[in-house]
């Protein structure tokens, strides 16, 4: 048997994609269960199973960062799930260092603007300076660069 990594909940819970995305839908406000996978479903096109939604609602709400709310749909009786104040807190932190995570992946792949120094998130403009493909952030910055460069 493959030995369990000894990391904590909360690392376990970054590298999970799947356990992270509930906790964006939970963060948006009180939900059923039923919600979260249709929304889990419409936002990422993959379906999340009930059997791995319960025991990961369970484990927040054992550690109080989730609790549960009966509401009353008619007669029926219908559990939804809430981020207590301390699992809002817990996400904000989570989202936090996720980001960082991310930008410091992405950013030394972006592009910068030759003119600017901006970095290119998306777009750009590209501009043929002298037969040279550059990139520059918007066609203003390409604009002012060929006419610091004389070119044009
Ligand atoms: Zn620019």
């Amino acid at each position: 048997m493959p030995e369990q990594p000894s990391t904590t909940l909360p690392d376990k819970l970054m590298f999970d994609f799947t356990r992270f995305y509930v906790l964006v839908i939970l963060y948006e406000g009180p939900i059923h269960g039923y919600g979260i996978m249709r929304k889990f479903k419409e936002r990422t096109g993959k379906e999340i199973s009930a059997s791995l939604i319960y025991p990961f609602l369970h484990q927040l709400e054992a550690r109080e960062l989730v609790e549960q709310k009966i509401e009353f749909v008619g007669s029926k009786e219908k559990k939804i799930f809430e981020l207590t104040p301390k699992g809002r807190e817990f996400c904000e932190n989570l989202f936090e260092r996720f980001s960082e995570i991310i930008s410091s992946a992405i950013e030394p792949s972006l592009e910068t603007c030759a003119s600017c120094g901006a970095k290119i998130y998306e777009g750009g403009h590209e501009e043929d300076v002298n037969g040279k493909k550059m990139s520059f952030c918007c066609v203003h910055c390409a604009k002012s660069y060929l006419r610091l460069i004389g070119s044009k």
